[in-house]
């Protein structure tokens, strides 16, 4: 009798495990379930090419141009999960019920909202699905000024697109600088730069404290230092948190997150967990991750253990942001006691990295890619390097992964 797999999802994080497992097991019977009624798109083009109009969200497929039925797998799309029935091995769903003999969570992540502005609010957007995009696409039309809370890396890829369209934009951080999260003090400085060359304005260290709906449909924000804006639109990137009642109704251990182990199984064996919505131990402590590769990677071996594997998940993070003609990544673990190492590069572009105990365990770079493909083999392989190798331009990252691999 063929295997029943069911996968709980529509990002990435489901998209792979699907095909994995499928791919596992060809004789499995795999199923995805996604609340979305479109066939899985990838996100990151929601907050530019689809806000710049360059790009539709369904022109990039994440199962590629024939969809998941072009891999063997089931969509079920539309249809909601309801509830996790984990002694009769099933998933309740708005479709009916769906038996398994082995499920994989990947129901990714939840937009933290603002009481103060909340979604469904008019003329109050979050970003995070095809929906969302489109909406503030149509928005932005006719958007005068635009009011970007939070200065992460959706606040700002958003404020750069609205601003290459042409609208005035005004972006508010509780925090003293932008991408605080992401980047050491001067490489925000750089981003901020090209942001304010774009005429985007800032104001740092702040928070909303009051918000007044106007006549005209506008919306006044007043801020705790006393300034006033009034917005056609307001977005808020305030970041996210792990989608993960389901998995807590269901009792599995959850802590801020699916809590899975290396093979992402959770504390059910039959119940495997993936992506944004999961929490796993790394060297570096109990983690969530919230990015793109992270989640594909993670699926695939969340999908080939529920056919049958047994394989390791070994994380090494990375992100990316495009922002104006700026190519942001981040690779590793970022640590604020490591050592640091600036590489000089050409105006436009950056390269920083941190090293602990001789090998390099985190890179942030601006149009970097070259270098920053090289850098990523130095922390997966944990290769010593040189620290005055690494701040020389003439010392190529391939020649001391040559030299030293
Ligand atoms: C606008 C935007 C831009 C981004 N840009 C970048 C970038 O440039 N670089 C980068 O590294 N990362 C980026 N990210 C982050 C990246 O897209 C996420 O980390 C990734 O999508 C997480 O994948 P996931 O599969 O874990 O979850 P998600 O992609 O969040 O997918 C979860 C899916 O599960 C579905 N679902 C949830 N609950 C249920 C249920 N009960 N029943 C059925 N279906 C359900 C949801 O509808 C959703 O389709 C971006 C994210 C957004 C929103």
């Amino acid at each position: 009798m063929a295997r029943h797999i069911v996968v709980i999802g529509g990002g990435p994080a489901a998209v792979f495990a699907a095909i994995e497992a499928r791919k596992k097991d060809p004789s499995a019977d795999v199923t995805l379930v996604t609340e979305e009624t479109c066939e899985p798109y990838e996100k990151p083009p929601l907050s530019k090419a689809v806000l710049l109009g360059k790009a539709q969200p369904g022109d990039a497929p994440i199962a590629g141009p024939g969809g998941l039925a072009a891999h063997g797998v089931t969509a079920k799309l539309g249809t909601r999960c309801t509830a996790i029935d984990r002694a009769a091995h099933q998933i309740l769903t708005t479709g009916g019920a769906l038996p398994y003999d082995a499920l994989v969570i990947a129901t990714g992540s939840l937009m933290r909202e603002l009481p103060l502005l909340p979604s469904g609010m008019p003329r109050v957007h979050y970003l995070r699905t095809e929906a969302h995009a489109l909406a503030i696409k149509a928005g932005l039309t006719s958007c005068k000024h635009l009011v970007v809370i939070g200065a992460g890396l959706i606040g700002l890829e958003a404020a750069a697109s609205a601003a290459e369209l042409g609208v005035e934009v005004t972006v508010i951080e509780t925090a003293p600088r932008i991408m605080a999260r992401a980047c050491d003090e001067k490489t925000g400085a750089l981003i901020l730069a090209e942001h304010q060359h774009h005429g985007v304005d800032f104001d740092l260290n702040v928070s909303v404290t009051e918000v007044t709906a106007q006549l005209d449909g506008s919306i006044a924000l007043e801020t705790s230092d006393g300034e006033l804006y009034v917005a056609d639109l307001v977005l808020v990137g305030a970041g996210v948190k792990a989608n993960d009642a389901l998995a807590a109704a269901s009792g599995l251990d959850v802590q801020d997150g699916i809590f899975v182990d290396a093979q992402c199984r959770t504390s059910d064996p039959a119940i495997f967990a993936a992506g944004d919505v999961t929490r796993f131990t790394t060297p570096q402590g109990a983690v969530r991750l919230e990015n793109w590769r992270h989640a594909q990677e993670h699926g695939a071996v969340a999908g080939r253990n529920a056919a049958g594997a047994s394989d390791s998940y070994k994380a090494v993070p990375s992100y990316w942001s495009e922002q104006y003609g700026l190519y942001i990544q981040g690779i590793g673990w970022p640590d604020p006691s490591a050592q640091t190492v600036r590489r000089p590069l050409p105006e436009k572009s950056a390269l920083v990295l941190e090293t602990r105990d001789g090998v390099v365990t985190y890179a942030l770079g601006i149009n970097a890619q070259r270098d920053l493909a090289a850098v990523r083999r130095l922390i997966e392989r944990k290769i010593p390097v040189d620290a005055d190798d690494l701040a020389d331009p003439a010392k190529p990252f391939n020649a001391m992964l040559k030299a030293k691999a």
